[in-house]
């Protein structure tokens, strides 16, 4: 069927570079749009400068480019976006939804990552201060299209979570909800690694009166010795000279039936093939880690 209201987006951190994790959460998201004739954004997600490897930014691109992929419009960067992201800021601190908090990482160690809400009512000055959202006693639930039913109660399972560094840096949760808000995106596909910062980016979405896009995330790539393929780990980046039997990898990871015919494929009509066998619903919850294997 086709729908081309669908908006898709690939949103990479330049972190480090492309590895097969990062290829098949591309692949899949390029494919779903494809497939009903919409439209596919790309969103350089550079929040983070001191974390940055230098040139990975280009080194993605260019990686992309040679397998094949074609994205529309220019690309955005979210280092270009930081007036939006302090706006939104500026507003929940003034409703008191948003609040300073001063709590030094030791204050917090004992909590396992869940904010015991120290700051919630002392009125910190938002200088040289992590700014938080508040959140409600709610459980957010949502439908994933491959992981099935996601629930995660907010105030229990989180806490009032940060949205601006004290550093300064804007946080991921924050500029994704926005940047998906404004450039209109309909469909999130990425990795499983982002399935429990979904209920936390339904809540933003909720205080910015934005619709609930339709999510799926693809399954965790592990390597042979049970490492997840990801931001943590340094995996290597992709090589040039393999895009075709990369790509085909990367269709297998996603349970698409492709045949050895395409290994004489160039990248541009593996792609092609994907798109037009496309279906979402061979997925795996878990990839299997002997189709996912690069040696
Ligand atoms: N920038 C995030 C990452 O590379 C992806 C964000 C997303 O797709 O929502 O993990
Ligand atoms: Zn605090």
């Amino acid at each position: 069927m086709k729908s081309p209201s669908y908006i898709g987006r690939f949103a990479p951190t330049p972190s480090g570079y492309l590895h097969f994790g990062s290829l098949v959460a591309a692949l899949a998201s390029y494919l779903d749009a494809r497939a009903v004739g919409g439209k596919w954004l790309m969103r350089m997600e550079d929040l983070d400068p001191p974390r940055e490897e230098p040139g990975a930014q280009t080194a993605i691109l260019n990686t992309l480019e040679t397998y094949g992929f074609e994205w529309d419009g220019e690309l955005v960067r979210q280092s270009d976006r930081h007036e939006a992201y302090q706006d939104i800021i500026n507003r929940w601190f003034s409703y008191g939804l948003a609040y300073a908090c001063t709590c030094s990482r030791k204050q917090l160690e004992d909590f396992q990552g869940i904010y015991p809400g120290f700051c919630r009512n002392a009125g910190h000055s938002p200088d040289n201060a992590a700014i938080r959202i508040r959140v409600p006693e709610l459980e957010y639930r949502f439908e994933d299209r491959v992981q099935g039913e996601f629930r995660q109660h907010l105030g229990r399972d989180v806490g009032d979570f940060v949205i601006k560094r004290r550093d300064g840096f804007y946080a991921y949760q924050l500029a994704v909800v926005l940047d998906d808000g404004w450039q209109g995106v309909t469909d999130i596909v990425r990795g499983a690694d982002l399935l429990d910062s979904t209920p936390r980016q339904l809540y933003l979405q909720e205080l910015l009166g934005l619709p609930q896009p339709r999510y799926l995330h693809v399954p965790l790539i592990t390597q042979p010795d049970g490492h997840k393929l990801g931001k943590s780990y340094r995996s290597p980046p992709l090589p040039v000279d393999q895009a075709t039997p990369l790509l085909m990898r990367a269709l297998r990871a996603l349970g698409q039936p492709v045949t050895d015919e395409l290994s004489f494929a160039t990248p541009r009509e593996v792609l092609g093939w994907g798109i037009a066998h496309w279906n979402a619903d061979l997925i795996p919850r878990v990839a299997s880690i002997e189709e996912a294997r690069i040696d």
